[in-house]
């Protein structure tokens, strides 16, 4: 699940096309039917994350920028390249982060029939008799 989250993919199915561009996503996975915002606030996970590998990626172009020009007179840049890694990332990252809140979500939570997706992508552990 988080394979398949982490490359954009729905986590249930594997199945693509689940953006219509970068920044908007479908509601529900057009291959099993999983509704990707399965409660209200759903995405605050994926902002978490977001916000996360953001911090880190940046913390290492700080770090990274720093020891490349330890040293130089000017630090302007360093300070450029610190600046667009906190501008590329979080928006680079957004789609990614949304699957694989996707995949943690539906991991944490397993399937319920409210869910409503195709019984056909349905786990048997996660069956539930009728
Ligand atoms: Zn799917």
């Amino acid at each position: 699940m988080l394979a398949r989250g982490a490359v954009r993919r729905c986590p249930l199915c594997g199945g693509g096309h689940l953006f219509h561009h970068w920044f908007s996503m479908v509601e529900r996975c057009p291959r099993c039917g999983l509704k990707l915002e399965r409660i209200e606030g759903h995405w605050i996970g994926a902002l978490g994350i977001n916000t996360i590998v953001s911090f880190a990626v940046v913390l290492a172009a700080v770090v990274g920028a720093f020891v490349v020009t330890y040293g130089d007179e000017s630090a302007w840049a360093a300070v450029a390249v610190i600046v667009v890694t906190a501008i590329v990332v979080p928006l680079a990252f957004y789609p990614v982060s949304k699957t694989l809140w996707s995949a943690i979500d539906l991991a944490m939570r397993p399937l319920e029939p409210d869910d409503d997706v195709d019984p056909r992508w349905i786990p048997a552990s996660t069956r539930h008799e009728r």
